[in-house]
């Protein structure tokens, strides 16, 4: 394999250094990898730390304080300004939030790879980023381990080949599994009163905060089904979420002849990312496999979407497409980093706040990255409005 030329969006963040990992482990061996770009948002001393460690050439960082580091690309579209002047062969998209999306779509339109852990992209321009990866011949190369599972057991489908497809007609069913986070068991007031403490204690997964209030929400999960029904061609009958507290199975695929095919894999992001950076080779990472003889007590249980909500939201942007994506997603972002930055809001009010949005905010056809401003910024307003909060001056990453 040649040696290919990665720029990596979100450098400093959790799957960012993740991937960095994996990187350094798989060019122990042989180079596979030249690391040409990094982008962060604020975190200038671990990007330089990273930038001398790669000897990576070009940095970008959103914003950098008062002294930014001599020679990086720095402002609010300092990572769009590095995917379109440094050649690469593959684009990591591990920003967090919208805030990602520009450049991701940059690097969809110039055909680059990418692989992809901002779900945001999709949930909220899907309609856009799909048709874009389908003009250029991009690949996107999901980094999720739900999306790596469906990929995988999709192979006796489509082969080797990478997203976005269509799903053919002998697929019936593609079931995504939730850990059901810490209020799987928990009563719906309960759940409702949550405090930011008791939504970051995840009980499988080391994650970035947003995306832990989201698995605690199962808003991760919502987000998650309509990045698969965009990734993968599936509509929402198909589609489905299943709690599976082990975190082992992380996708089902089920076909019209009654066969269904399981993915597993230990319960850590460097698979999901080994996999799409080397897809659709196979190599000794850093993740030890399972042991079958130790895989014992494998539960699974149906979601309760009235204590869990987003999961109908979920279906219902899959059915109604358009902008409605983007406001779930702007809703979402907004309403949890309120919740975790304001003493005293419920966690409940994070999932209602969403389906007031999708109910109030005014939604259409999805043409442009004007069409997702409009709808990301009146979602925004509304959240704030509800939750009697003003206005920051963007939306940034958490
Ligand atoms: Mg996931």
């Amino acid at each position: 394999m040649p040696e290919r030329r990665v720029i990596i969006l979100g450098s400093t963040g959790s799957i960012g250094t993740q991937t960095l990992d994996v990187i350094a482990r798989l060019n122990q061996s042989s180079p596979r990898f030249r690391v040409v770009g990094l982008a962060s948002g604020s975190n200038a001393p671990l990007l330089l730390e990273q930038a001398a460690r790669f000897d990576v050439p070009t940095i970008a960082l959103a914003s950098g304080g008062s002294s930014p580091p001599p020679g990086a690309l720095t402002g609010p579209d300092a990572a769009l300004r590095l995917v379109q002047r440094v050649d690469c062969d593959l684009v990591v998209a591990s920003m967090v939030g919208a805030a990602g999306l520009p450049a991701t779509l940059a690097a969809i339109e110039l055909g680059r790879d990418v692989a992809l852990a901002n779900k945001e992209t999709l949930v909220a321009a899907g309609g856009l980023v799909i048709p874009a990866a389908i003009r250029s011949g991009s690949r996107l190369l999901p980094i999720d381990s739900e999306h790596a599972g469906v990929w995988q057991c999709l192979a006796s489908a489509w082969g080797l080949s990478a997203p976005p497809f269509t799903a053919p007609a002998g697929v019936s069913r593609v079931t995504l599994t939730a850990s059901g986070g810490p209020f799987r068991a928990w009563d719906k007031a309960s759940i409702h009163a949550a405090t930011p403490e008791m939504a970051l204690r995840h009980p499988t997964w080391s994650m970035g905060r947003k995306v832990t209030i989201d698995c605690a929400s199962l808003m991760n999960k919502a987000l998650e089904l309509i990045e698969a029904h965009w990734l993968f061609g599936v509509n929402a009958d198909r589609l489905h979420a299943v709690i599976h507290p082990q975190s082992l199975v992380h996708a089902m695929v089920e076909y019209a002849d009654g066969s269904t095919l399981v993915q597993l894999s230990p319960a850590d992001m460097r698979c999901p990312i080994q996999l799409a950076i080397t897809w659709p080779d196979r190599a000794a990472g850093p993740v030890r496999p399972l042991d079958p003889a130790a895989l014992s007590g494998l539960q699974f249980e149906a979601i309760d979407t009235d204590r869990f909500p987003a999961i109908s939201l979920a279906h219902r942007v899959i059915r109604a497409g358009g902008t409605s994506g983007a406001v779930l997603n702007a809703a979402n972002e907004e309403a949890v980093q309120q919740f975790l930055e304001v003493p005293g809001m419920p966690f409940g009010r994070i999932t209602q706040v969403v389906q007031e949005a999708l109910d109030t905010v005014p939604q259409g056809p999805l043409h442009s990255l004007d069409d997702f401003s409009r709808a990301d910024a009146a979602a925004r307003a509304l959240v704030r409005a509800r939750l009697g909060t003003r206005a920051r001056p963007t939306a940034t990453a958490l």
